[in-house]
């Protein structure tokens, strides 16, 4: 019978490429959506709450921006300054 020496020894590189890569988090899947203007996350559901909590902007590109109900004024006057200057959207850090 034949030894499989090479398969019991493996070199530090070859250990290193059996290692399993970065795994997205398990049950986060979910999209992340944050207000443009304060950085609050936004959950899914809260656009299409009776009394909604959220909605979109659409800017002039056609692009959505979701934003608080609450900071819709400031919301959109960051749409309004993309629109002017065609920069990216000055959006607020996220955070939760
Ligand atoms: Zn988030
Ligand atoms: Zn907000
Ligand atoms: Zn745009």
């Amino acid at each position: 019978m034949r030894r499989m020496k090479r398969e019991k020894k493996l070199t530090k590189r070859e250990r290193k490429a059996l290692k399993p890569g970065p795994k997205p988090p398990a049950g986060h899947d979910h999209q992340h959506i944050h207000c443009i203007s304060c950085g609050r996350h936004i959950d899914a559901p809260e656009f299409s709450a009776p009394i909604p909590k959220a909605q979109y902007i659409t800017c002039d590109h056609g692009s959505r921006f979701p934003s608080c109900t609450s900071c819709m004024a400031g919301s959109q006057a960051l749409i309004d300054e993309h629109e002017r200057t065609g920069q990216q959207v000055n959006a607020a850090p996220a955070f939760h």
